[in-house]
């Protein structure tokens, strides 16, 4: 039998953890953050080392210094702790339409988004709703859930799960069957439709323009009607729902441009 007095004490640690564990995101939404975020940008950062290393990277500088300085423009118009996160890119030499991020801000940028992101505000779309999904800490929101315990894991489940793409695999050979699962795990709706909004006020923040997000999503939602879509245009939520919620946000979001532009924040990407 439990001394009541144990009972009461498991009781408020149980309820201490519990206060930790739950958080909000950028938006407001309750999440559940059980696993050290130090821990999974140093398990990053060594796998992004990893595909630096051994992944084709465009060598072209023209294509380099765009995705750059797109990238650039809107990372250092976060605020706060976002703000303070040691970003870096790759622009991996790659038809696939795709982009990902690693927590802690490690960012890779496939060349073949460009064939669809045809301009700087259309390629501020891809990169603000990715770093959203860094800011909201969306991967350390699946790790808590169990999804998976390794961030290697993790990013070898999307290099390889969007697959066909001549992308080299050696860096990932070595990883056990579970990486595949990862593959069939994408981002929840509402960590897909958070990134959307957070990456929509980024990228108006940097003084993109915003509404340049849904033409970019129309594109998409006509060139993947067939395929399995890239990581940032999953199925859920549906290209419908999604369009319709951006467009929603561009009063806030035209009034964030219009703040940045007052701020000379012009910015002219070209490739
Ligand atoms: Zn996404």
């Amino acid at each position: 039998m439990f001394n009541p007095r144990y009972k009461t004490l498991i009781l408020i640690t149980f309820l201490a953890f519990l206060h930790t564990a739950c958080t909000t995101s950028p938006t407001g939404r309750s999440q559940m953050i059980l696993k050290s975020d130090a821990e999974l940008e140093a398990q990053a950062s060594r796998e992004f080392a990893k595909l630096r290393a051994e992944a084709p990277l465009v060598t072209d500088r023209a294509t380099i210094d765009f995705v750059a300085c797109v990238a650039t423009n809107i990372v250092e118009s976060l605020e706060g702790p976002e703000a303070k996160l040691n970003w870096e890119l790759a622009v991996i030499d790659s038809q696939e339409q795709n982009a990902f991020v690693m927590p802690g801000g490690k960012m890779a940028v496939y060349e073949g988004i460009l064939s669809i992101a045809t301009n700087q505000d259309q390629l501020a779309a891809v990169i603000g709703h990715e770093v959203a999904h860094v800011t909201a800490r969306h991967a350390n929101e699946r790790a808590s859930r169990g999804e998976f315990t390794d961030i290697g894991v993790y990013i070898a489940a999307i290099v390889l799960g969007q697959g066909h793409s001549g992308l080299t695999h050696t860096a990932y050979e070595g990883l056990h069957a579970g990486a595949q699962l990862g593959i069939f795990l994408p981002h929840t709706r509402a960590q897909e439709s958070e990134a959307d909004v957070l990456g929509l006020k980024y990228m108006a923040k940097a003084g993109f323009d915003p509404r340049e997000s849904v033409e970019l999503w129309k594109k998409m939602q006509k060139e993947h009607e067939d395929d399995a879509p890239p990581e940032f245009l999953s199925t859920h939520p549906s290209s419908e729902t999604r369009i319709e919620a951006l467009i929603s946000q561009y009063p806030s979001a035209l009034a964030l441009m219009n703040e940045a532009k007052a701020q000379g924040k012009n910015p002219n990407c070209t490739r």
